[in-house]
């Protein structure tokens, strides 16, 4: 087996490059197991490589050929080599390693301690009255409180009432905000009017949905997606964050070396992040390739007739795309369409925040009570197609007040703003999401699609077949997260061989989690592990259905999204858990949906480079690819059929190169 592979891949590499054919190689790696992605999986011993390209592949034997005097050899002692990773999505401008700036770090800790934090933040960034405090990476899904019934509002408060705070969700999409943060709530006509139980129900109805309130209908200063941009201004970049990252944009590239990643899809560029990528490119340190996804905002190329002006809006993606057209490492040829947000709902606000990615089916309401320990437990469910529903979404205004909210808790057990039925809303006007995917692929544009929720990925699904228009896919059009797909679709992802950018990270069984999520999904006896997760769940036959959207012909790259919930790309924690779909020591999510080793090595390497329309260039260890590889401290293929999948989420990386180059080689000890 391994001769036939030595002959196949020699004659291969004198077909491909007759030009280094001959040449002495620059480097040998000898005593190395090698997986070279190539498309039959093959192993091998021994490269070859000479101008940052493999000139061979094969056996100890075969590579004695390409050794010449002055050419470096280095002995992988027996371990496992993988080619360079590719992370299809992930936001590398928004700090992808731990930042001086005031960070929750994803900890599970109670509103009280957070007060704690944040007023620590405060005196150590002196930051003034009227100054914005960023507080980053908080944990909404695993929050507490010691003090029943404390609202985020109301801790805050405590910290101050001078200084706006807005807590960052770790997810990006969640907000957490104090009083004088809620008063700048600035109007479509630009006054300061603040977001209040009157603003609610007057100019600012359209993001109720997006608001959490409190028992009477004041905000209880939770506001998710774009209600946050009431307060804060526009979008996903946080300029402040961002000017963190740019004292030192040697780190972000370091922190990709150190994690074996050689190429990633930024998943979110808009011209104020390009000087991260140009800052490495100068100073010679941009040590892997990118493929920017631009994000713009066709709401703000709206002319005075309402329609949008897709012309003016690609002059401005043109400019970046012709800025590296000739860029050997940069490409910026796609553009990233949010479909919708994140389907988490709060169980723990007054009346719960429902999802707000679109479902196929309205939302359900289940009631929650809490625990001892403040933790969310479920009682029951609304039922919202009752006469008294009925009453109260014909009357709202009847029940808005204190006493009459007060008062139909008293009497039914939930509150009365759980009578509404909710699909959930997308993040751009449904229509506006075709148009605007069709109009950029007619530009040349690769589609990249920002998915959760069922709806958003079908709506993914028509714009990219409306995009296509029938022809057949001529590029690698993306759709990253997939937490819900409808089994229709996903026979489509197969059909219209999309790559897909599961966060396999993201696939567990966790009762926190869970309660944000599945009540809202599928009416389940109780909060039990077997309730939550039985089998015939709508959200456990259909949430992240890596394996039966790969059999449909699907293809699977791997994005980590950080850094959305970890800072740090992780990944071997994600190809661990795209294996066990579940935490260290926990019972999984769907364990049918399981993976194989093969499954995510392929997703991180040959599949995410073709996924980034570099499939010739890199991603496997073939001869006439660019020579990224990187060593691992353990053989993860080797664990895999060891049955201890979950041990791959340790593994070190020991060296990365990169175009034939050293980047990264782990301290001793490490
Ligand atoms: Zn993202």
């Amino acid at each position: 087996m391994r001769q036939r592979l030595v002959l196949s891949i020699l004659a291969g590499f004198l077909a491909c490059c007759p030009a280094l054919a001959g040449t002495p190689a620059d480097l040998v790696i000898t005593d190395a197991r090698i997986y070279t992605a190539d498309s039959e999986h093959h192993m091998a011993e021994a490269m070859a490589v000479a101008k940052g390209r493999i000139l061979y592949v094969g056996d100890e034997a075969g590579v004695q050929a390409f050794i010449g005097p002055k050419t470096k050899h280095e002995s992988a002692g027996g371990r496992l080599v993988l080619p360079g990773l590719v992370d299809a999505h992930s936001h590398p401008t928004q700090g992808i390693y731990p930042l001086d700036v005031c960070d929750l770090k994803n900890e599970a800790v109670t509103l009280e301690k957070i007060a704690e934090i944040v007023s620590g933040c405060i005196k150590r960034y002196h930051v003034k009255d009227g100054e914005w405090l960023l507080v980053e990476q908080w944990n909404f899904g695993a929050m507490t409180s010691e003090t029943p019934g404390l609202t985020v509002r109301a801790a805050l408060d405590k910290v101050s009432r001078t200084v706006p705070i807005e807590l960052l969700g770790n997810d990006y999409h969640h907000g957490g905000y104090n009083s004088a943060a809620l008063a700048l709530a600035k109007n479509s006509k630009g006054h300061r009017v603040g977001l209040s139980k009157a603003t609610l129900q007057g100019e600012f109805a359209a993001y109720r949905k997006l608001v959490g309130v409190d028992a009477v209908g004041e905000p209880n200063g939770t506001a998710n997606e774009d209600a946050r941009e009431l307060m804060t201004g526009k979008g996903f970049f946080r300029p402040a964050t961002f000017k963190v990252v740019m004292k030192d944009p040697k780190r972000t590239a370091d922190t990709l070396s150190a994690d074996g990643i050689t190429a990633v899809q930024d998943g979110a560029v808009t011209p104020d992040t390009l000087p991260l990528y140009d800052a490495l490119e100068r100073s010679g340190h941009l040590n892997m390739r990118v493929s920017m996804a631009l994000l713009f905002q066709p709401e703000d190329y709206r002319r005075a007739d309402g329609t949008i002006d897709y012309a003016k809006l690609t002059v401005e993606t043109d400019k970046i795309r012709a800025k590296y057209a000739h860029n050997p490492k940069i490409k910026a040829d796609t553009i990233k369409i949010f479909v919708d947000g994140v389907l988490e709902a709060d169980p723990l606000a007054v009346p719960p925040t429902l999802g707000e990615s679109p479902s196929l089916r309205p939302y359900l309401q289940p009631i929650f009570g809490r625990d001892a320990e403040g933790n969310a437990t479920l009682k029951g469910y609304v039922d919202t197609g009752s006469a008294l529903c009925e009453e109260v979404r014909a009357h709202p205004e009847a029940y808005e007040s204190d006493a009459a909210a007060h008062k139909f808790m008293a009497e039914q057990g939930y509150h009365p703003g759980q009578c509404a039925i909710s699909s959930g809303k997308f993040m751009h006007d449904r229509q506006l999401i075709l148009d605007y995917a069709k109009y950029m692929h007619d530009q040349g544009y690769t589609l990249h699609f920002h998915a959760i929720g069922n709806a958003a990925v079908r709506a993914a699904l028509d714009a990219l077949e409306g995009a296509r228009a029938g022809k057949p896919a001529d590029r690698p059009d993306t759709i990253v997260h997939l937490q819900m797909v409808d089994p229709e679709d996903m026979k489509r992802l197969g059909r219209d061989h999309v790559y897909m950018g599961y966060t396999y990270s993201w696939f567990y069984a966790d009762k926190a989690y869970d309660l944000s999520v599945v009540p809202f999904i599928d009416k389940v006896p109780d909060d039990s592990y077997e309730s939550l997760h039985n089998p015939a769940n709508e959200y456990e036959r259909t949430g992240y259905p890596a394996k039966s959207t790969k059999q449909a012909g699907g293809i699977l790259i791997a994005g980590s999204d950080a850094p959305v919930a970890v800072r740090d790309p992780q990944p071997f924690v994600n190809i661990a858990m795209g294996i066990t779909r579940a935490l260290p020591g926990q019972k999984p999510l769907n364990i049918e949906e399981a993976l194989t080793i093969e499954d995510l090595l392929d997703a991180y390497t040959r599949n995410g480079a073709e996924a980034l329309g570099r499939g010739g260039e890199f991603g496997s260890l073939e001869p006439g690819k660019s020579a990224d590889f990187i060593v691992l401290d353990q053989d993860v293929l080797e664990l895999a059929r060891a049955g201890q999948p979950e041990k791959i989420a340790a593994t070190k990386v020991l060296a990365t190169w990169f175009q034939g180059r050293q980047v990264y080689k782990a301290k001793a000890g490490n």
